[in-house]
């Protein structure tokens, strides 16, 4: 979308538009850079703040058939909107207690420790048949998953694969955002030898990154999130993928301040000239980072517009003297992310990683999906 200005029919601070279009095109992408690898969508934390129903029913047109939520609370709330030959995979694990109510609901637990295995096992037992699930194992990143020494012990325990059916067997990389590290090497390495020990199952390693670190790292099913919502932790990436997300702040008041005059909490900022200054409705209880006080900026047709002072909770103020005398009025919108700039630029300003940008898109917006029509698809770069 290349629209300069968002009309906003409402009365909100803020308008988040979801392209589904751009995060299918991504979807694609990825599906033709990996392939024959099958590509898995990352829909944790509501598909990182975009709304993870409509991400998978627009996945869904595109073939995907595999999801993973982070909790058991999202995939019981999710597993509904999957059609039945969807699979939906739980990434932290067993809780204590749910395995009846995980297998009621047809979701596949990630074991991620001896216990969750063994507590698995017993419910098959229990229920006298076969439960599937998939099996991760610690490579080196130390967050989750069964130690190489619980990897081997699973084969002493009594019919264990007759009673668990391995559908996956994963693990994660730490360091796939340096596809040079020697880590990632060394993580593949022992993963190949711990899934050797284990019945023959397709085999999962790589998040967005981890899939240009190289084909080696493909195994049967890439894990995708951020990739599909149009970001990349690195450069070269984040070109390939079609933006997204678009998120506009509603212009509340334009105002001249005389030079000298102190502007927002603590007064951190001094007019050093006569100043044309914009209040706009988008603060940090909309997720939009308090780190960018004096930092960032807002784009008007393609004008940059710094923000000036602190970012309060409901609003922020932009130093608007780029812009003819009249240009902008209260209900204008201006643009936060978009084509001028990227999910990247914001979180390069902010300081930290394009994740926390998309996934702290509070609830608060007015949120549009648009992209009934797909993207053409971009040149696939190997
Ligand atoms: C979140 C997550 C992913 C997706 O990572 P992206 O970098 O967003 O592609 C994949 N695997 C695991 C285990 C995760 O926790």
């Amino acid at each position: 979308m290349v629209r300069e200005s968002w009309e906003i029919a409402t009365y909100e601070g803020g308008h988040l538009t979801i392209d589904l279009a751009a995060i299918r095109t991504n979807y694609a992408v990825i599906a033709a850079r990996v392939a024959p690898a099958r590509v898995a969508a990352v829909v944790k934390a509501d598909a990182y703040g975009l709304g993870a129903v409509a991400v998978v029913q627009a996945l869904v047109a595109e073939d995907c058939r595999d999801f993973f939520v982070a909790h058991l609370a999202e995939a019981l709330e999710l597993k509904p909107f999957l059609p039945a030959d969807a699979h939906l995979y739980v990434l932290n694990g067993l809780p204590p207690g749910a395995e009846a109510a995980c297998a009621a609901a047809g979701v596949l637990p990630v074991l991620n420790s001896w216990e969750q295995a063994m507590a698995w096992r017993d419910l098959a037992v229990r229920q006298q048949r076969r439960s599937p699930a998939v099996l991760q194992i610690d490579t080196g990143m130390s967050r989750l998953g069964l130690s190489p020494e619980d990897v081997a012990r699973l084969g002493e325990v009594p019919a264990f694969f007759d009673q668990v059916e391995i559908k996956l067997v994963m693990s994660h990389l730490a360091c796939a955002d340096m596809p040079g590290a020697l880590a990632n090497r060394e993580q593949l390495a022992r993963f190949e030898a711990l899934a050797g020990l284990l019945p023959l199952a397709p085999r999962s390693l790589a998040n967005s990154a981890g899939s240009f670190v190289g084909p080696a790292f493909h195994g049967d099913l890439v894990r995708a999130g951020l990739a599909l919502y149009g970001a990349g932790p690195f450069e070269g990436m984040a070109s390939l993928m079609h933006q997204a997300v678009r998120l506009d702040a509603r212009v509340i008041q334009v105002r001249t301040v005389q030079s000298g005059t102190g502007v927002g909490y603590g007064l951190t900022f001094t007019a050093s000239r006569n100043t044309q200054i914009a209040t706009v409705a988008v603060g940090y209880a909309d997720g939009w980072p308090r780190r960018l006080g004096g930092r960032g900026a807002a784009y008007f047709k393609g004008v940059r517009l710094p923000i000036i002072g602190r970012v309060s909770m409901d609003s922020m103020t932009l130093d608007v003297t780029a812009l003819a005398n009249g240009a902008l009025t209260p209900g204008d919108t201006v643009e936060l992310i978009g084509p001028h700039q990227t999910l990247e630029d914001v979180a390069a300003d902010a300081d930290t990683i394009t994740y926390e940008i998309l996934t702290n898109l509070g609830r608060r917006y007015r949120r549009t999906y648009v992209g009934e029509r797909v993207h053409p698809p971009l040149e696939v770069v190997a």
